[in-house]
């Protein structure tokens, strides 16, 4: 069947999703003081969702900087189980989000929705959300480099529906079931063969403003075969072990799971957690597999281009060069695979 297009003038753009905040959660880009950042769009502020990328990336809707994952109570003896921690929003839209971080939940849901081991809490979230992606119609940052890592400006991956800038008008591409659930808010003016024509010149165009060209592919040989070389020795000289460029990564997804009591009342949370902490492999032993920098940005590196690919295929990096920008001391890891690629 033919996939469900609709275009809408520009000026439309807000009274839809005004429209949709109204009846669901709206999820959206929004202004904080010097930073536009992805939140719940709660009533009285305005919605943003066309700007370019949001400082934060939008995994934390389906994956949360801390999450009751339980509850219990103590008991003199033992613990009483008081339940399961339910998310208490209802249905949402994710709105504005770019392909890039629209990807980074495709990637995520190879991790969170397998076939052997599933997080309800992942699951719960991502199955309530609706995805509206906006095109990257003029590429956003100097340090984006999606076409490296198997993305585009107009990659569909991880959206339910993809808006395109086509200059007065949006194009409405309803890729899935969950996205066709949007259709009454957008209007009845079908797309024609002119619109598609303008969306590809669009992305083409966007393609080539993309600068940097990495190749992030073709370094996985090269892992597969130097666990142990002096490069390693190299790269993580300036790094704080800060974890900033983690927690900055819409496809990082290290967690830790903490109990916390307060008299009787007991609640496990799930905390994310980063692989550059020295803390994070440290067993009770004391002893620490990880024991230096050097071995945590070399997994964190290898667990993106080396070990994720072997597991579910996709490189775990969408290019949204997010921890190029927040490294307070420059670590660039598009030039750490282009110095691997010469090696
Ligand atoms: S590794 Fe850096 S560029 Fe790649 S997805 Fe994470 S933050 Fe973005
Ligand atoms: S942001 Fe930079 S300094 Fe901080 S942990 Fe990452 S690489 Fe190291």
């Amino acid at each position: 069947m033919a996939m469900e297009k609709r275009l809408i003038k520009k000026g439309e753009l807000a009274g839809i999703v005004g429209r949709i905040a109204g009846d669901m959660s709206l999820l959206a880009p929004v202004k904080e003081e010097d930073n536009v950042l992805f939140e719940l769009v709660k009533d009285g502020v305005t919605a943003l969702p066309d700007f370019k990328n949001t400082k934060n990336a939008p995994k934390s809707f389906f994956f949360p900087r801390s999450e009751t994952l339980m509850r219990y109570i103590r008991k003199q003896k033992g613990m009483e189980f008081a339940g399961l921690e339910k998310d208490e929003q209802g249905e949402r839209v994710l709105f504005g989000v770019r392909p890039c971080d629209a990807r980074s939940f495709a990637i995520l849901d190879l991790l969170f929705d397998q076939d052997k081991y599933k997080d309800p809490y992942y699951i719960e979230k991502r199955n309530k959300t609706t995805v509206v992606a906006m095109s990257c119609a003029k590429v956003p940052y100097a340090t984006c480099f999606c076409t490296s890592v198997g993305g585009s400006p107009t990659s569909t991956d991880g959206s339910d529906v993809l808006l395109t800038d086509l200059g007065d008008e949006f194009l409405a591409e309803f890729l899935t079931d969950k996205g066709k659930g949007l259709l009454k808010y957008f209007g009845d003016k079908t797309a024609d063969a002119q619109a598609d024509k303008k969306k590809e010149e669009i992305a083409a165009s966007a393609e080539k403003e993309i600068k940097t060209s990495i190749p992030a592919k073709e370094i996985k040989g090269f892992l597969d075969a130097n666990f142990e070389h002096p490069f390693w020795d190299t790269i993580h000289k300036k790094c704080l072990a800060c974890g900033t460029c983690t927690f900055m990564c819409p496809t990082c997804h290290c967690f830790d799971i903490q109990d916390e009591v307060k008299a009787a009342d007991g609640k496990r949370v799930r905390n994310w957690d980063s692989c550059m902490f020295p803390l994070f492999t440290k067993e009770t032993s004391g002893h620490n597999p990880r024991p230096s920098q050097k071995e945590r940005w070399r997994q964190r590196f290898m667990h993106k281009f080396r070990y994720y690919v072997d597991m579910f295929g996709p490189i775990a990096c969408v290019g949204c060069g997010r921890c190029v920008m927040s490294c307070p001391v420059n670590i660039d890891i598009r030039k750490i695979v282009a110095d691997i690629s010469k090696l």
